[in-house]
């Protein structure tokens, strides 16, 4: 049986209202709802006091809310609004100083809340930092998820040839992610070939697949509520030439470098040194546009971040995407992604790991 972290979660977020002088805090980021509540809806507002918690939601989760939440929230269903809802509870208790998400609540919302509230203050990414530090639980999840996606990949990477598009390559992939269990992608599968993959958030076309480029496939797949994220670059239907081979071993052993030599304490700017300066070493820095990796969990990019103007520390507990890249615009690119966990006695691999080149021929 999972142990439930919730009131926990709740707990420590208490802890902060009164460190920053709080009488509540208005959660309007989903996830940190669903962190904090379970609630999986797409729709809702959690009032969270030092002595209850309060969901909003409206009547398409009417059954769902009650059940997801349990015991860590009252739930309130409106029919219409839950602004309004919000505005109607909170005229017979106001609280004093309502904190809110101000990295995430739109100004219309933040007008609605004024007139909930004797006083309303933006605060700042308080439940997220929270959500840096994974239980086993999590990296658990986080580990399925990576694992799920491997095999998909496993399965679909001998179908591909020439002459298949970018489309149909996305396709196969997903269904065979959702074969597997994954409860959605994450984002959107990227499958960009040739001179394609030099555009680092490329979007998947009907481009048919040259023999002997590079095909670059970026994607996820969640498991628990909790991503995995694992970009491959293979060469397809041929061997890779020298440049070729040149450009991914590039970027090969800089993964490497930054997926050993990662820890727990260091900056995120650090890490991202990791990989940025063996790049540079080999005349590549320009072509490294991106930051080296990001936060994994119930979002597919959180806390924390890994670049070069990253000047937290990485905590013990946290998982990151390790994912350098080389483009070289009207050519092609290469981009190898993993997903590890940081704990106390060095970085864990959650994801296979598996980067020597792949050529399908
Ligand atoms: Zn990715
Ligand atoms: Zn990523």
């Amino acid at each position: 049986m999972r142990a439930d972290r919730r009131e926990e979660r709740q707990a420590a977020v208490r802890a902060l209202l009164t460190s920053e002088g709080l009488g509540a805090l208005l959660v309007t980021h989903l996830p940190n709802i669903r962190y904090l509540t379970g609630f999986t809806g797409s729709a809702a507002l959690l009032l969270l006091r030092h002595d209850d918690a309060v969901l909003f939601t409206d009547f398409r989760y009417a059954t769902q809310a009650p059940a997801e939440v349990s015991e860590t929230a009252t739930v309130e269903i409106d029919s219409a609004s839950v602004w309004d809802r919000l505005k109607r509870y909170c005229a017979d208790r106001p609280d004093d100083t309502v904190g809110f998400e101000a990295h995430t609540l739109t100004v219309r919302d933040a007008g609605r809340l004024k007139k909930c509230a004797r006083r309303t203050t933006p605060v700042g990414e308080l439940v997220e930092g929270l959500r840096t530090v994974k239980v086993p639980e999590e990296v658990a999840a986080i580990e399925a998820a990576a694992a799920l996606a491997s095999s998909a990949l496993a399965e679909i990477l001998p179908t591909i040839r020439p002459g298949q598009s970018e489309l149909l390559v996305a396709s196969r992939l997903e269904a065979a992610l959702r074969r597997r269990g994954s409860e959605w992608h994450p984002f959107q599968t990227i499958v960009a070939s040739g001179p394609r993959s030099a555009l680092p958030h490329a979007h998947t076309t009907d481009r048919a697949i040259e023999a002997g480029e590079f095909l670059l496939i970026d994607f996820g797949a969640q498991v628990d509520g909790y991503c995995a994220d694992l970009t491959r670059t293979v060469i397809v239907g041929g061997r890779a030439d020298d440049r070729q081979r040149t450009v991914y071993e590039a970027v090969h052993a800089a993964q490497l470098r930054a997926r050993q030599d990662i820890r727990a304490g260091m900056t995120g700017r650090e890490a991202d040194a990791l990989a940025r300066d063996f790049l540079a070493s080999r005349g590549l820095a320009d072509a490294f546009g991106h930051s080296l990796g990001h936060g994994l969990g119930l979002e597919v990019h959180e806390a924390p971040r890994l670049s070069t103007t990253a000047t937290s520390v990485l905590p013990v507990g946290a998982v990151v995407t390790i994912e350098p890249g080389i483009y070289l615009p009207g050519w092609g690119g290469v981009r190898l992604e993993d997903d590890i966990v940081l704990a106390a006695e060095g970085p864990r691999a959650l994801s296979d790991g598996l980067t020597d080149l792949v050529e399908l021929v």
